[in-house]
């Protein structure tokens, strides 16, 4: 990734799609044309594949990985999660990827242990064989196992990290120590949590930037976004991730209410205004701007939203025209 960005004319934008692993056959055989199709007609500049917590879907993580890369011949980042994972799955996770041709990671701490409840400060709790309680733990040690073979992305939180056992509460201010650590430890790039204000993402990237310890200064921040689904889902998907939503976007999604189709419209319409404030904040330091995309496995949103601001890449004839198969966005 690091390398593809250092090749990209200062001020381009660029993004990454996240895919999560199907659980049937079916599902994979589904995913895979659709993968097809996104990667002709959307040009990512690379795509992400989630991992289940614990290593619940490595498996499926790492065939889904082998699609991406191998079949597809996209820069694929693998996501690793480190809590309630030995040293040993870790170790075979990387050595897998490698397998694979997978030269990136996004190293994450994943769902604290079990019995959060009992625990009163954000310490996860700590077994005699844990190795990582924290996604830094994970970031130095590929660093230390791996050395620079692989690129290492890292997770932040523009309106901080909802830990229920956060004795300050979720904020920034309580990420921003860890997150400069994780920083310096290694990583390469840094990729956000879903948001909806703008406003609570400017204040993030403007104090990473002027942060007095330099780590932010140059290091790539994806902001990410995801595309809206339905009412419900956003309502869910909102409480889950802690993610304010502004009264007037509300106001906009609450108006389409039980039309489905109207929703999705609204929301790839207010998707879209995120990408154009995201573009002007970034318009401020240089180098190219980021963006990534949380698709749910779904097509048509982040096509319409891509198609709208501008953002797929220029590519042979062949490919124009698989772009032409994304069916124009609705106008409201
Ligand atoms: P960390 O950086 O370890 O931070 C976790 C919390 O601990 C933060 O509140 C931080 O402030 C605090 N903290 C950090 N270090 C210390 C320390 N030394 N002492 C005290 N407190 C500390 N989850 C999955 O299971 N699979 C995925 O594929 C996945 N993909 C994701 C992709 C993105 C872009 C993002 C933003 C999140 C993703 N997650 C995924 C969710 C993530 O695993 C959870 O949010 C998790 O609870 C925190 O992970 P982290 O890597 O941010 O943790």
């Amino acid at each position: 990734i690091t390398d593809k960005l250092a090749a990209l004319p200062a001020g381009a934008t660029y993004f990454s799609l996240e895919f999560f692993p199907p659980k049937t056959a079916m599902g994979f055989s589904n995913l895979r044309d659709r993968l097809d199709r996104m990667a002709r007609a959307l040009r990512p500049l690379f795509v992400n594949v989630t991992w289940g917590a614990g290593g619940s879907t490595a498996t499926k993580s790492l065939e889904l990985a082998e699609i991406c890369q191998r079949e597809l011949g996209l820069t694929t980042c693998l996501h690793l999660t480190c809590t309630n994972m030995s040293r040993q799955l870790i170790d075979k996770a990387l050595e897998d990827a490698k397998a694979l041709g997978i030269r990136n990671i996004l190293a994450l701490r994943g769902d604290p242990p079990r019995r959060a409840e009992y625990r009163t400060t954000d310490e996860p709790e700590r077994s005699e064989e844990e190795d990582f309680a924290y996604a830094i733990d994970l970031v130095r040690y590929i660093r230390k196992t791996h050395g620079d073979y692989f690129c290492i992305g890292v997770a932040a939180y523009p309106e901080g990290h909802a830990d229920e056992s956060h004795p300050l509460g979720q904020s920034l201010e309580h990420d921003l120590p860890y997150l400069v650590e994780k920083t310096q430890a290694g990583a390469d790039f840094i990729m956000t949590q879903l948001f909806f204000d703008i406003e609570a993402y400017e204040d993030f990237e403007t104090t990473l930037r002027q942060h007095p310890s330099g780590a932010f200064k140059d290091i790539p921040i994806l902001p990410g976004l995801m595309p809206i689904q339905g009412y419900q889902m956003i309502k869910r998907t909102t409480k889950l991730s802690h993610a304010k939503m502004p009264e007037a976007l509300m106001a906009r999604l609450d108006a389409a209410k039980g039309d489905d189709e109207k929703v999705k419209a609204v929301g790839v319409e207010i998707i879209s205004e995120l990408v154009e404030q995201v573009k002007e904040i970034k318009s401020r330091t240089p180098g190219p701007k980021g963006f990534h995309f949380y698709t749910l496995n779904l097509e048509k949103s982040v096509s319409f939203i891509l198609e709208k601001t501008g953002m797929i890449p220029p590519g042979t004839p062949e490919l124009a025209e698989a772009t032409l198969a994304i069916p124009v966005p609705p106008t409201l």
